[in-house]
């Protein structure tokens, strides 16, 4: 079992943060944005609340853009040494989308997994018996009770 809370931060130290609450799903996104954000093949999103997300060192720098949809997304990441903490929020529905990477104990981190496989690297191993998406999950309640199911928290 996972304890809470769940402390991570970036590469210099100078972020620190802490999740109070179990993250709501988690997978690989191959979208293209997670391709360049991080620079590698796909991201391992922990999709926690906003709510749930608390910096306990520093304050992150923040980048926004406007998603497809026409909604704002941002980006945290440390204005010091560059690590992105959280790949893509969403404001109006409070869920952002937290790099595992960044977590100091990723022992627990298990995709249920993966989405946007259309653009994934053509090297790439689907994950054995894990969901799949083209692009975003038609029903995401599917991925919440795959990772529900998990029983990690
Ligand atoms: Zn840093
Ligand atoms: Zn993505």
């Amino acid at each position: 079992m996972a304890r809470l809370p769940q402390v991570g931060g970036c590469m210099c130290g100078a972020l620190r943060y802490e999740v109070s609450a179990p993250p709501l799903m988690i997978y690989n996104c191959h979208c293209t944005n997670c391709q360049k954000i991080g620079g590698t093949a796909f991201n391992t999103s922990v999709i926690v609340t906003e709510a749930s997300l608390r910096f306990t060192r520093g304050e992150p720098a923040r980048v926004e853009w406007a998603a497809d949809s026409g909604s704002t997304r941002c980006g945290l990441f440390c204005g010091k040494c560059g690590s992105r903490i959280v790949n893509g929020g969403k404001p109006s529905t409070g869920v952002y989308s937290l790099r595992a990477g960044t977590l100091d104990d990723t022992s627990w981190v298990q995709p249920v997994g993966d989405t946007y496989t259309r653009s994934a690297q053509p090297w790439v191993r689907f994950m054995e018996g894990g969901l799949r998406a083209e692009t975003l999950p038609e029903d995401f309640g599917v991925f919440i009770a795959a990772y529900r199911a998990q029983g990690r928290f």
